[in-house]
């Protein structure tokens, strides 16, 4: 269960992150993080245990400006519960910043194989080879990696994704995890479910298996 949002506007994005996660606690969850990009630098934030920990480490968002971000709230399968573990994860180069709900099955060959092409992992999570495999799959198009990546995965996720060389933009897909768009007006929004983002707008799509969407502020 747990919960993904992602915002991309005019408005301030770590606020309307943070009370969507709030407002998907009821899914329940072990940490919390959020990934705001500004002029093409992702700034990253995540903390164990209540999302209150994660709101008074951030000021409520203000030490996060920018107007587009991803946030998360995870429930551990692999790796415990800690400030590392929790998502967004970063890439290599910090390119890119993923969020994940649901398992990555193959993980662990996925892993090996960037191993040995260099990678160093951080945490512990099954998620972390997303965020990698995205890199490697990168040609200067963001929708292509995804496709790339998307066909080695085995398991079930609902992701969200943003790209430092692709700014403005928030790319998602899911299968077998739930994931929500929200059409707003010069905003839009993705979540695990309606309530995150009930607030800003009652246009919602539910993506389809295997569906991935590719959204700015305007369309
Ligand atoms: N499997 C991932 C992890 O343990 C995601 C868990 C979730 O759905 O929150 O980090």
């Amino acid at each position: 269960m747990c919960g993904i949002i992602g915002y991309v506007g005019r408005q301030e994005a770590a606020p309307i992150l943070l009370e969507g996660l709030e407002r998907m606690e009821y899914r329940g969850y072990d940490s919390a993080g959020v990934c705001v990009e500004q002029n093409g630098v992702l700034k990253v934030e995540k903390a164990k245990g209540r999302l209150q920990n994660l709101i008074a480490k951030t000021e409520n968002g203000a030490l996060l400006p920018g107007t587009l971000g991803i946030g998360h709230t995870r429930w551990a399968t692999h790796g415990e519960p800690n400030d590392i573990n929790s998502h967004p994860h970063l890439s290599q180069s910090g390119k890119f910043a993923v969020v994940h709900n649901g398992i990555i099955e193959n993980f662990i060959a996925l892993k090996e194989e960037l191993l040995q092409k260099g990678y160093t992992f951080r945490s512990e999570t099954d998620t972390e080879v997303v965020v990698h495999l995205l890199e490697t799959c990168y040609t200067g198009d963001i929708k292509q990696a995804l496709m790339r990546t998307a066909a080695r995965l085995e398991g079930s996720y609902a992701l969200g994704i943003v790209c430092r060389d692709e700014p403005g933009q928030i790319i998602a897909a899911k299968k077998d995890s739930p994931l929500i768009f929200g059409f707003g007006e010069g905003e839009n929004f993705i979540a695990s479910d309606v309530p995150a983002i009930l607030k800003y707008t009652r246009q919602v799509a539910y993506l389809d298996e295997g569906d991935m969407a590719v959204f700015t502020a305007s369309g």
